[in-house]
């Protein structure tokens, strides 16, 4: 592994300026590979969050009333700004975060790739449904998607801009207005997007960006948004969701992960270590979706190890400021998993753990690190690491992998190996996750209408796609007709003495066999029979061949009746 470390590494840490210290006026930008101090923002108040959510309510009824085309006619504005902006963008995140320029540049594809997406597809996505009215034929039943009024977005530190920008343009698309959050530690991408949404005067009135640590999400979750957006931990979700719950503020997470890799014994083994390893240490390893353990079937593991084991050694680390350079693993951005990944090492290791390659730090360097020999009882293998730690585990066989994989509190993504694509879904559609990459690690992400999200204590809700853009709006439907009809469904149920009717209805429409669903017609007859025969008639015949008739007509109609009925669902 090179180490490309030309470093005056200053005491300037991020991210740990406001912890448990008095509210400071603003928060330093840190460039954590360097520790250089380049610029600030001014921390935003309680009083200014309070007074942002007020503007933000006053706005709201103005953006959604524009129509679907206006408002993507708008956002528009914000995709070209991004991408004529692009190199002040990556500079700006590159000190930032202290991920290279193309690095950042990856991010802002992703981020336009889906504002785009969304502009294609929101005016369908979002517009009036008609729905089937069912047995009540003479109305008509459809639905709107209508926003919440003001949605409260909290982003993370990890990918400052596609986390911060695509929730809110979706909160926007949608047509509510949005008070954002991002992460302290990456303040200065946080005030560099509010500067660009400033730049758009058709756009800036209707978003606010406040800036500042946990104690400014708290007070925006205090606040009471129509709805809240969070990109996080599982703690910090766990938090926003207790005290949302007081204002029965709905909330959307998504949350912490330690994704599974499954190497199969026909996988093809090189192309499992390149990628694996490069789905470990991309970003320092800081991805909510970084494969966090591997699991390889006992044939192929020393093979897997090794090329590993070659494929970690080729990694250059460092930083440039450069567009051009070939650093694959930059700095650590915050300060506190520097702690989080030495615990978790120290308990890997002293539990029986051995480093294959790796271990070292320097300043905000980790060395991107291999363990073997790790099992269930570490850290390692159960909480998130977020950082370049790469435990690889020996199973017996596939079976063993899933039951390992599926051994997690998280349930984000997982990455399954082998040629088999048939098996490898097989076992894909065993793992207890949100998403799965066959033959991949993390690429998933980047399809923008794929969802993305995770179960179990990894979040709720999901982004991307259709069901992104539609859980920042509520459903309301509406049913249009005429007053009642006497021979409506509806109103034969509402008349009191109609109950032998309504049990015919129910047979006749929902019963679960030709039998049951024409027993009505039968009894029906049957009962004019007897009347007949009472009253001293003839012959019942001619009543043998009108139930044959009626029968006939009526499974006709009904099957007539179901037919369309399913045509017409269909078709909406
Ligand atoms: P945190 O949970 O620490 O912070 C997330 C955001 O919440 C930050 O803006 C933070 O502010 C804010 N916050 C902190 N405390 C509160 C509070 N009490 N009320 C409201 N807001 C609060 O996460 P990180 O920023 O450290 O991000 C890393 C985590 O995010 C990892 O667990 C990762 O897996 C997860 N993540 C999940 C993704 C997904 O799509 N599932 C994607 C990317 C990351 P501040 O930072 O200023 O303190």
């Amino acid at each position: 592994m090179e180490m490309n470390l030309d470093i005056n590494f200053s005491v300037q840490q991020k991210g740990l300026i406001l912890n448990g210290a008095a509210r400071p006026a603003s928060l330093p930008f840190i460039n954590p590979a360097t520790g250089e101090q380049f610029g600030s923002v001014r921390v935003t108040t309680e009083t200014e969050v309070q007074l942002a959510r007020r503007e933000m309510a006053a706005q709201a009824p103005i953006w959604g009333a524009k129509s679907v085309r206006e408002r993507v006619r708008i956002i528009r504005q914000l995709q070209t700004l991004l991408i004529d902006e692009m190199d002040a963008i990556t500079g700006v995140m590159n000190k930032d975060n202290g991920k290279s320029r193309q690095d950042a540049l990856t991010e802002l594809m992703m981020t336009v790739n889906l504002i785009d997406e969304y502009c294609r597809r929101a005016p369908r996505w979002l517009r009036r449904r008609p729905i089937p009215s069912g047995l009540q034929i003479f109305k008509r039943a459809y639905i709107e998607q209508k926003p919440h009024g003001v949605v409260g977005v909290i982003g993370p530190w990890n990918y400052p801009l596609v986390l911060i920008i695509p929730p809110v343009v979706s909160a926007l698309l949608a047509g509510n207005t949005v008070l954002a959050k991002p992460s302290e530690v990456t303040a200065a991408t946080g005030a560099m997007i509010a500067s660009l949404f400033q730049r758009l005067p058709e756009l800036a009135p209707f978003v606010r960006f406040l800036h500042g640590d946990g104690r400014v999400g708290a007070a925006l979750t205090a606040a009471k948004p129509n709805l809240l957006f969070l990109t996080g931990s599982t703690k910090t979700g766990q938090l926003v969701m207790r005290a949302a719950a007081e204002s029965m503020t709905p909330v959307i997470c998504e949350l912490g992960g330690k994704d599974p890799m499954i190497v199969l014994e026909d996988a093809d083994i090189a192309a499992a270590a390149r990628w694996g390893v490069w789905g470990a240490f991309y970003n320092s390893g800081q991805t909510c979706m970084a494969v966090e353990r591997v699991y390889v079937v006992k044939s192929v593991y020393d093979r897997f190890l090794q090329a590993a084991l070659v494929e970690t050694q080729k990694l250059r680390m460092g930083y440039s400021e450069a567009l051009f350079n070939l650093n694959d693993v930059g700095p650590l951005t915050f300060q506190r998993q520097i702690r989080i990944i030495e615990d978790q090492l120290q308990d890997a290791l002293d539990k029986g753990a051995r480093i294959l390659t790796g271990g070292k730090r320097q300043e905000m360097y980790v060395e991107p690190t291999i363990l073997v020999d790790v099992d269930h009882t570490m850290q390692v293998m159960r909480e998130e690491t977020f950082g370049p730690l790469l435990p690889v585990m020996v199973v017996d066989d596939q079976q063993h992998a899933i039951q390992l994989a599926n051994d997690s509190r998280f349930g984000l993504s997982a990455s399954v190996w082998s040629r088999d694509l048939d098996r490898a879904q097989r076992v894909a559609h065993q793992l207890e996750v949100g998403s799965v990459n066959i033959n991949d690690t993390m690429s998933h992400f980047a399809i923008p209408r794929l969802p993305f999200g995770g179960i179990k204590e990894s979040g709720i809700g999901r982004t991307h796609g259709k069901k992104d853009l539609l859980q920042f709006t509520q459903t309301r439907a509406y049913v249009v007709g005429n007053p009642p009809h006497s021979f409506d469904v509806a109103t034969v149920l509402r008349r009191p003495g109609n109950y032998k009717l309504s049990a015919a209805i129910i047979r006749f429409f929902f019963g679960t066999s030709l039998r049951q669903r024409l027993q009505p017609v039968r009894e029906l007859l049957r009962e004019r029979v007897q009347r007949e025969e009472t009253a001293g008639a003839p012959s019942p015949r001619r009543w043998i061949t009108v139930t044959g008739v009626a029968t006939a007509a009526a499974t006709t109609a009904l099957t007539l009746f179901l037919a369309a009925a399913r045509r017409r669902e269909k078709t909406t």
